[in-house]
C-alpha cells in the first residue's frame, strides 16, 4: 500500500521477560476511582466510573532500570501527577462481565496520568471536555508491562509515589471504588475493548504538583517500576 506520507510507527511498551512488545491500540482512564481523591477534588459518594482518552502517541515508554524525561508541557503553572494501575487488554469483547474480565487482561503495568489541572479546572468550570488538562503530548508516562501471571495480587497490591525521595502518594489498589474486573465490565459496555488497550484505573489521593527537575518514582507491588524525571 502506498501512503502520503510515512505513517507514524506502532508505539508500544516492554513486555518483562519477553523479546516481544505490546502494541497499543487506545488509551482509557477512569476518573476519581479512590473514594480519599475523590473527596480532596470535592466529590463524595460512589458515582458510576467515567472515561476519558488519552492519544496512544502520548505515551512515554520506560524501560526497566531507565529514567524517562518527560518534558514540562506548555501553557500550565499546574502540572499534578496521579500515580495509576495500568491494565493492559491482551484480548478485547464488549459488553464483558466483571466475572468474565481476568482472560482479557494481559497484564499490568505502573503509570502516570499526568494532568494540566489549572487547565483541567477551568475547563471543569465551564462545563468543556478535558482534552486540553489531560489529553496533551507526553501526558501518559508508563512502565514496562508485567505479565499477568508474573504480577501477583494486584488487586491488593500497594501503590505509591515518590518525588525527589519524599513519599506524595501511597495507598492500596484494594481501595479502588470501581475494582479492575468492574472497570472493565462497565468500560466495555460503552467501547468494544480491543487487544492494545490501556486502561488507566485512577489514581489515590495526594495528587500535587512537580516541576522541571523533580524525579519520580511510581510502584506498585509485583510491577516493575517507573522512573521519570521531568525536564
Ligand atoms: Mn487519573
Amino acid at each position: 500500500m502506498n501512503f502520503v506520507f510515512s505513517p507514524m510507527p506502532t508505539v508500544s511498551v516492554p513486555v518483562l521477560g519477553m523479546a516481544a512488545r505490546f502494541p497499543v491500540h487506545r488509551i482509557y482512564c477512569v476518573g476519581r476511582n479512590y473514594e480519599e481523591h475523590a473527596k480532596e477534588m470535592g466529590f463524595s459518594g460512589r458515582e458510576p466510573p467515567f472515561f476519558f482518552l488519552k492519544p496512544t502517541d502520548s505515551l512515554v515508554v520506560v524501560d526497566s532500570a531507565q529514567t524517562g524525561a518527560m518534558p514540562y508541557p506548555s501553557l500550565t503553572q499546574n502540572l499534578h501527577h496521579e500515580i495509576e494501575l495500568v491494565v493492559a487488554i491482551g484480548k478485547g469483547g464488549r459488553n464483558i462481565a466483571a466475572s468474565d474480565a481476568a482472560q482479557h487482561i494481559f497484564g499490568y503495568a505502573v503509570g502516570l496520568d499526568m494532568t494540566r489541572r489549572d487547565l483541567q479546572n477551568d475547563m471543569k468550570k465551564q462545563g468543556r471536555p478535558w482534552c486540553i488538562g489531560k489529553a496533551f503530548d507526553h501526558s501518559a508516562p508508563i512502565g514496562p508491562i508485567t505479565p499477568k501471571a508474573q504480577a501477583g495480587d494486584v488487586d491488593h497490591a500497594e501503590i505509591s509515589l515518590q518525588v525527589n525521595g519524599s513519599d506524595r502518594q501511597r495507598s492500596n489498589v484494594a481501595k479502588l471504588i470501581w475494582n479492575v474486573a468492574e472497570t472493565i465490565e462497565h468500560l466495555s459496555a460503552a467501547w468494544e475493548l480491543q487487544a492494545g488497550d490501556l486502561i488507566y484505573t485512577g489514581t489515590p489521593e495526594g495528587v500535587a504538583a512537580v516541576v522541571t527537575g523533580d524525579t519520580l518514582v511510581a510502584q506498585i507491588t509485583g510491577l516493575g517500576p517507573l522512573h521519570v524525571q521531568i525536564g
